[in-house]
């Protein structure tokens, strides 16, 4: 094997450059790459991909994708933010002038200790955000510091898994149901369900695996409203599924799989509950098991192909055909992406798919996959601990994606809105610390109103945002706190979600103007506070990430060099290969009475008691069920808003980061997405400027057709920065103008994905049309 030199000659036309590697500022990419990142004179100039040797399934390269590689873009922009300010305009305004660190940091202690006083703790708020996002930096910073002066009201899920992350334990009782990727090469078929890893990563290499799969024989399908880059770059085949319907889909094929015997019924039979009246559980027994519903018994509808045809958009015989493949080709993958439970019903996907899991015995075996959120086997996987936030005196929590009902009318919200911890909040959100993030304006649903509330100053009191940009979140920030880029501090990452590997984010450039790390900033207002040697415990950035390694040595990787060991070997990171993959729920497969699932039975919950007990069979079955969207093409909604919107994720951007790197723009330019099918009845030809409307607002973009999209389906990318003209409309693209707040019923969880919308060709700027 090649070896590669720790500091490498530069390449021609970087002459007197240095190497660095270092982890990719991933920002909840779904991916964690190694960077080459090429220095000279306290500048980036160059960023390449990971060049180890040797490249195998046990400890791949982790290569960088486009995004990556253009961070220096980003590093060296013009726009980024170079002092502390407040505002001196209307909230929203974006007006601002420039001040001290001084004065920002003691603005920023001022107003927590004044807010705290006069409303308690729970009424400030550090929201969900990912903008930086590694083990020592983002908004854990803030949380450290706020629980030394009294707490914060804490937030539970995430935007990105609210309902897969709640529904799955309502199967198998745990998170933890992914079998390990290198465990891939087993399958024999993989389901690409609403999984696009090409161009959301979702586990820097997964695609590498699926390649790796189908050089040995694997059939891949994916399913997906749009042809994505995975279905063009490692399906067999792909397969349009009208969005939000997949619950349908699911179940017209168990119906083919039950009625034409092709379930595992001796699995069923041994480790399932509630797939059909002799399994059901105590205090259920008369109610309607899978089976049932699956068959029509009781509402009289069976659920065959030919009733989700016209529900899917899916002909019956390719329902029919893939219901067989599945069934009969073992072991095979279903592998659940994200997009289908940021839906209405987003927890029915999760839990149909893991039955269909179930019921064909995929469950426990190599090649197999059981569904759901699968964090990895055996325990969970990589995403560890972060920096240490100490114990929050505030014990209430609220759904992250609820934070503007906590604004409107915290101090009512309750267990029924999701509080945990608390029966009351007893309060409204008063003080918001956006600490990287883009969340308040630009990524929660139905911006114009999010803009609204924010802009209510008797609402929010204070809000302040820490950022690298003027987003369109920090344009409605009363203080501005800049804080410098992950190259510019010391961090280290976990490997995501999938992958053993500890990779270092040393400082290689010093802070951009008067920029600072978000936990220099934090400790600057701790000493405002009086607690920054409890803050900080006498550490710097470079001392976190060396108390995390020790940390992370004595839990998780013994062999793993220090900190002072890995930065002098310039490899950026540490790896444990994975030779023998680990499968999950494999114990619980051999002898589920000595392994039994942390579910109430101990069994796969194919029916759900909890659920059941929950008494809201409409919105909460307790068997997996296809309920129809409240926006849908099947709705009343449908007459003035016929069209599907759906904002997936797309190469330009890792969410709202990287909008404004031109670079990446060109390369992926913001588009509507349209088939020709729903464009020509418009008089809606290729390029045109088209505006995209429904109740909540407007955006003009120009449009692309293709056949790539399916009829009745516009694709907006999600991410671009709000930028509204006069009349209101948003001229970047910006999907979330369409979305609503709405919230999932379950899981109380974000349905960015349930719009309707109605599209013509745009006028001139500023008009209806
Ligand atoms: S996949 Fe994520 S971590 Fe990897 S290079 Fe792209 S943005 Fe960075």
């Amino acid at each position: 094997m090649p070896e590669r030199s720790a500091f490498p000659t530069p390449p021609a036309g970087l002459e007197g450059a240095h190497l660095v590697r270092s982890g990719c500022p991933a920002h909840n990419c779904g991916g964690r790459c190694l960077l080459h990142v090429w220095v000279r004179d306290g500048k980036i100039l160059r960023i390449d991909a990971d060049d180890r040797p040797g490249d195998e399934p046990s400890d791949p390269q982790l290569r960088a994708c486009i995004r990556g590689r253009a961070y220096r873009y980003r590093q060296n922009h013009k726009d980024r933010l170079r002092y502390p300010m407040k505002r001196i305009g209307k909230r929203g305004e974006a007006k601002f002038t420039r001040i001290s660190w001084e004065e920002a940091f003691g603005t920023m202690a001022e107003r927590i200790v004044s807010v705290r006083d006069a409303y308690g703790p729970t009424s400030i708020f550090v929201p969900y955000g990912t903008g930086s996002y590694n083990l020592t930096n983002g908004r854990w910073t803030a949380e450290r510091l706020l629980n030394l002066v009294g707490g914060s009201l804490g937030y539970y899920n995430s935007y990105s898994w609210a309902c897969i992350s709640a529904a799955t334990p309502t199967v198998f009782g745990t998170n933890i149901t992914g079998n390990q990727r290198q465990d891939w090469l087993n399958a024999k078929l993989i389901l690409m369900w609403s999984w696009n890893p090409a161009e959301m990563r979702d586990g820097t290499n997964s695609e590498y695996f699926i390649r790796k799969a189908r050089e040995r024989g694997a059939r891949v399908v994916c399913l997906d409203p749009r042809m994505t880059m995975s279905a063009v770059a490692l399906a067999d085949e792909w397969i349009p599924v009208r969005p939000g319907t997949d619950a349908a889909l699911m179940s017209a094929m168990a119906y083919v799989m039950i009625t034409e015997g092709l379930v595992d019924r001796a699995f069923i039979r041994s480790h399932c509950l509630g797939f059909d009246a002799s399994q059901m559980p105590a205090g259920a027994e008369s109610e309607e098991s899978y089976e049932d519903y699956i068959l029509g018994r009781r509402d009289g509808i069976p659920k065959t192909p030919g009733w989700a045809e016209p529900i899917s958009a899916m002909p019956r015989a390719t329902i029919a055909r893939l219901a067989r493949e599945y069934a009969t080709i073992k072991p095979a993958v279903l592998y659940q992406g994200y997009g289908m439970q940021r839906r209405a019903y987003g927890e029915q996907a999760v839990r149909a798919g893991c039955v269909l899991a179930a019921i064909t015995g995929n469950v426990g075996i190599p090649g197999g996959w059981a569904g759901g959120i699968a964090l990895q086997a055996p325990d969970g996987g990589p995403r560890w601990e972060i920096l240490p936030l100490g114990e929050n005196p505030v014990t209430a929590k609220i759904p992250s994606f609820l934070w503007s009902e906590a604004v409107l009318r915290g101090r009512d919200m309750g267990p029924a809105d999701g509080v945990v911890g608390a029966d009351r909040l007893g309060t409204d959100i008063k003080l918001i610390w956006s600490v990287a993030s883009n969340i308040l304006i630009n990524q929660h649903g139905n911006v114009n109103r999010s803009a609204r509330i924010l802009a209510d100053e008797s609402r929010v009191e204070f809000l302040a945002v820490q950022d690298n940009f003027m987003t369109p979140t920090a344009r409605f920030a009363d203080l501005l706190l800049p804080a410098c880029t992950q190259f510019e501090t010391w961090g280290v990452q976990d490997g995501w979600k999938y992958g053993e590997e500890v990779i270092l984010a040393p400082k290689i450039v010093e802070p951009a103007f008067e920029s600072k790390s978000d936990y220099a900033i934090c400790a600057g207002i701790a000493a405002k506070l009086g607690v920054e040697p409890a803050y900080t415990e006498g550490r710097d950035e470079r001392g976190w990430v060396e108390w995390a390694m020790d940390h992370y040595r004595k839990t998780r990787f013994p062999d793993m060099p220090t900190l002072d060991e890995l930065e002098a070997s310039n490899s950026g990171m540490y790896v444990r290969p994975v030779t023998e993959p680990a499968v999950a729920f494999a114990d619980f497969r051999r002898d589920p009475q000595a392994h039994p699932l942390p579910t109430p039975s101990g069994k796969i919950e194919i029916f759900s008691k909890r659920l059941f007990d929950l008494k809201r069979p409409d919105e909460i079955p307790a068997v997996p069920k296809y309920i129809r969207e409240w926006e849908s093409p099947f709705g009343p909604e449908a007459a003035a808003f016929p069209l599907q919107v759906i904002g997936h994720h797309a190469l330009s951007r890792v969410h709202s980061i990287h909008d404004n790197v031109p670079e990446l723009l060109e390369a992926f330019p913001q588009r509507i997405f349209m088939n020709p099918l729903d464009a020509d009845p418009r008089g809606i030809t290729d390029g045109d400027p088209v505006r995209v409307w429904n109740d909540r607002g407007a955006l003009i973009l120009p449009v692309r057709l293709t056949s790539r999209v399916m009829p009745g389906v516009l694709a907006i990318p999600q991410g671009a920065w709000w930028t509204p003209d006069r009349a209101g409309t948003d001229r970047r693209g910006n999907v979330n103008v369409l979305t609503s707040e709405r919230w999932t019923p379950y899981a109380f969880g974000n349905a960015q994905h349930t719009i309707m919308a109605q599209a013509a060709k745009a006028g001139k700027p500023g008009r209806r049309r």
